[in-house]
């Protein structure tokens, strides 16, 4: 990647997304000065690529996708599209189709500077991530039905689909505090003794890696009460989905939390985990952090610049620790002051 202009597709998508889409471009753009080349292809997406196309995922906007390094996406969606016959989130179902995107990846950290604002008491630092299995299980499962008198959900895997999403956590295992736990229900669930004997194998092609197993519903106190103890969880799709929000939860806000969901080659998408925040889009007080973060995240994983997405986990710390927060964090200072602030320390910082 060194030598070469990185491609980024960028969807700023509706309601806050565009104005914490612009910030998080604004810190790219300071840390990158000559040290990171990219390009930017800005497209429309969800809610504004039905305003524009009719349709949440245009033709030009998966193919700018397909040819980019990196989708940088914001948020979609909200009530303008509420009776619109196409929805803005069908785009993201499709965009993750379109690009195999098997592995969701939320990162939880609470950093010193953030500890005042975590709903739990931390005495050790909080840093370990997500890896949900994002496009199998029983969301996808058949049969599904339902009738007056009794219903059915499918939660089904393959082997295929447990090793590919496996390999990415021991992957990432590898770059953190080698450690992996497997969050299951194996004493009730079929399903999950596929996993453990997948799962295993996995392990086995990764000997410096300390793996062990968690029930769901213990590993659901375990995030409360001894976060500290998690490195990378790898789970399946509908207990990550519970999981991460939980884990969302004690980081004490959604506005700083970024993600990324990838597949086995092409682009990775890096997105807030947030929604488009009708109710405070236009009065410039949106939480840029959560794109920052995102930003961050980008360079770590597709472009292996840690170098610059340190930069920028300090220089957030740094302002967060000033007080220079929006109204979700408790402070009175608008999407600007925020970003001019971590800009502002990130040249420091040269
Ligand atoms: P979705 O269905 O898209 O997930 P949601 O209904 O869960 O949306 P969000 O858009 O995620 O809602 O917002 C939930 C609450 O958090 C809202 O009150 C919103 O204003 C607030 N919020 C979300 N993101 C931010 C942010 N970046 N900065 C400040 N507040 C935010
Ligand atoms: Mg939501």
């Amino acid at each position: 990647m060194t030598n070469q202009v990185a491609k980024i597709t960028v969807l700023s998508g509706d309601y806050i997304g565009p104005e914490i889409m612009k910030a998080g471009l604004a810190v790219l753009k300071a840390v990158s000065q000559d040290q990171f080349h990219y390009q930017i292809d800005e497209q429309p997406f969800g809610g504004a690529g039905i305003d524009q196309f009719g349709v949440p995922l245009p033709d030009e906007t998966l193919s700018s996708a397909k040819q980019s390094d990196a989708v940088l996406l914001a948020a979609i969606g909200g009530p303008k599209w509420d009776d619109a016959p196409n929805r803005p989130e069908k785009g993201l179902l499709q965009i993750r189709q379109e690009l195999n995107l098997f592995a969701n990846i939320r990162p939880t950290s609470i950093s010193a500077a953030m500890q005042r604002y975590s709903p739990i008491k931390q005495v050790e630092p909080v840093n370990f991530v997500i890896v949900r299995e994002l496009t199998s299980g029983i969301y996808f499962g058949k049969p599904r039905e339902i009738d007056d008198t009794h219903a059915i959900d499918t939660m089904r895997y393959t082997v295929d689909e447990i090793r590919r999403v496996a390999r990415v956590a021991f992957e990432m295992a590898m770059k953190r505090k080698r450690h992996v736990t497997m969050v299951d229900k194996a004493n009730v669930l079929a399903t999950s003794n596929l996993w453990r004997r997948v799962v295993a194998e996995v392990a086995a092609d990764f000997p410096e890696v300390h793996y062990d197993t968690s029930y769901v519903d213990a590993a659901a106190m375990k995030i409360i009460s001894a976060p500290e103890q998690f490195d990378v969880i790898l789970t399946e799709n509908m207990f990550g989905d519970i999981l991460s929000d939980e884990a969302a939860e004690i980081t004490g806000s959604l506005g700083t939390i970024p993600s990324m969901s990838r597949g086995s080659d092409g682009p990775a998408l890096y997105e807030p985990i947030h929604g488009s925040a009708p109710d405070i889009a236009g009065k410039g007080i949106a939480n840029p952090l959560s794109m920052i973060n995102s930003v961050a995240m980008m360079l770590t994983h597709t472009f292996d610049r840690s170098d610059l997405a340190d930069q920028i986990s300090q220089s957030v710390d740094a302002v967060i620790d000033s007080g220079t927060v929006t109204p979700d964090l408790g402070g009175n200072a608008t999407t600007n002051q925020v970003t001019n602030a971590i800009i502002q320390q990130i040249y420091e910082r040269r």
